[in-house]
């Protein structure tokens, strides 16, 4: 049955993945993106642009205010980017406090004032280890808050929460999917750095799917 859905959508290649789900799915999708002040804008230039080809409806949210209050990412705040192995201890420092529970919650006023059922969330176990905010437990309990903190129900569906990222490009490339209209390095220079946390789980990904990135490289 076709609902009208909101995607959190980022740019980056989870979310496209998921974004292209949802349309194959046939829902009626609102997407929905957030500039919480990133280093680079990047990402979200990547996603205007592929909305505008699908014809998706999409809002590019400044909530870079929440920054007043909570800081001390990399990601925001002018701290280096690390490079290494996505998993490792370092990464730590990408982390945003509290920002998915954030980000979640905004994005389920916006679905209660389009009437959407569901806010499609692109969580994956390849996040589990550093990110509190993408654990299973974290997401079923704001699913349980979600469906009762209005009058209106809305579900937090996450189809890739047990699923790595790795999973996830080999559903996009059975849908056909074309990922150079991604972005996932944390920096935002013209090619993608191939070194940084963010770079690094992407290549891996293509390389354990045999399939080449087909985004530029520094390397
Ligand atoms: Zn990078």
């Amino acid at each position: 049955m076709t609902q009208k859905v909101v995607v959190i959508y980022s740019g980056g290649m989870d979310s496209f993945t998921v974004l292209n789900k949802a349309l194959q799915e046939g829902h009626d999708v609102y997407a929905l993106s957030f500039d919480y002040g990133q280093r680079h804008v990047k990402e979200l230039k990547v996603a205007a642009q592929v909305c505008e080809k699908l014809n998706v409806p999409h809002k590019i949210v400044d909530i870079s205010a929440i920054n007043q209050l909570i800081g001390g990412s990399s990601l925001t705040d002018d701290i280096d980017v690390p490079e290494g192995h996505y998993e490792e201890e370092s990464m730590k420092s990408t982390i945003v406090p509290n920002r998915n529970m954030i980000l979640l919650s905004l994005a389920v006023g916006y679905a209660v004032s389009l009437k959407a059922s569901q806010v499609y969330y692109g969580a994956h176990s390849g996040d589990h280890a550093i990110y509190p905010d993408c654990r299973p437990e974290f997401v079923k309990k704001m699913d349980d808050l979600c469906r009762i903190a209005n009058y209106d129900a809305v579900e937090i569906f996450s189809p890739y929460l047990n699923n790595t990222k790795i999973d996830i490009l080999t559903d996009g490339i059975k849908m056909g999917l074309d990922y150079s209209q991604t972005w996932t390095c944390y920096n935002g220079r013209e090619k993608a750095c191939g070194k940084c946390g963010a770079c690094q789980e992407r290549l891996e990904a293509f390389k354990l799917n045999d399939v080449t990135d087909p985004l530029e490289y520094e390397l």
